[in-house]
């Protein structure tokens, strides 16, 4: 496995505190509606798995995997959609799930993607979010913690497909 963790940013306990608050949040925002959630994969999974139990109107799900393409540390320009939604989202309020956003690019791509197919409503939720790294403008309605330009691990999130298990989130030195 490569790289070390050099500093802990959020904690199991601070993470599962955010997230219930994002849950009774979105509760409260779709009440009387039914959420439709579109986890992106790989990352997204534990924040997905965690949230949804805290959200309390009807809940259903897909999952859709978008990469791109660069070094391992930092996301390049071009968005591929590799695994896409099975079912019609045509009317349905559609809350995407991102594990972070960081220039924008992979959401921009999703949104440009799912808008066509005519929801009643899409929003988006990340658990992370680098506005410093910003290229595309993104409109995000949860954010759970806002960060510096650090490459961070654990929470779902990888460095060669490691460290997804961790249960907080780390700052990882790919070189440590
Ligand atoms: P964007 O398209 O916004 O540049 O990149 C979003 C994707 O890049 C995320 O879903 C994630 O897979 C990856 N990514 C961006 N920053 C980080 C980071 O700090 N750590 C990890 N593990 N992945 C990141």
């Amino acid at each position: 496995m490569k790289g070390s963790i050099v500093e802990v940013l959020f904690t199991h306990e601070q993470i599962q505190q955010r997230v219930a608050e994002l849950g009774s949040q979105i509760s409260a925002d779709y009440q009387g509606k039914r959420v439709f959630l579109v986890c992106l994969l790989k990352g997204s999974i534990v924040f997905t798995a965690d949230l949804m139990r805290h959200i309390t109107p009807p809940v259903t799900m897909d999952v859709m995997r978008a990469s791109s393409y660069g070094s391992s540390t930092t996301s390049a320009g071009s968005v591929k959609i590799q695994t896409d939604l099975d079912k019609d989202i045509t009317g349905l309020d559609v809350l995407i799930i991102e594990d972070i956003v960081d220039t924008g690019r992979t959401l921009n791509r999703t949104l440009e993607l799912l808008k066509v197919r005519h929801p009643n409503s899409l929003r988006i939720c990340t658990m992370l979010d680098k506005p410093s790294r910003r290229v595309l403008d993104i409109d995000i309605a949860y954010t759970g913690f806002t960060i510096d330009d650090h490459f961070v691990v654990g929470y779902g999130l990888d460095y060669d497909e490691y460290y997804r298990n961790l249960p907080y989130i780390g700052i990882l030195d790919p070189n440590g």
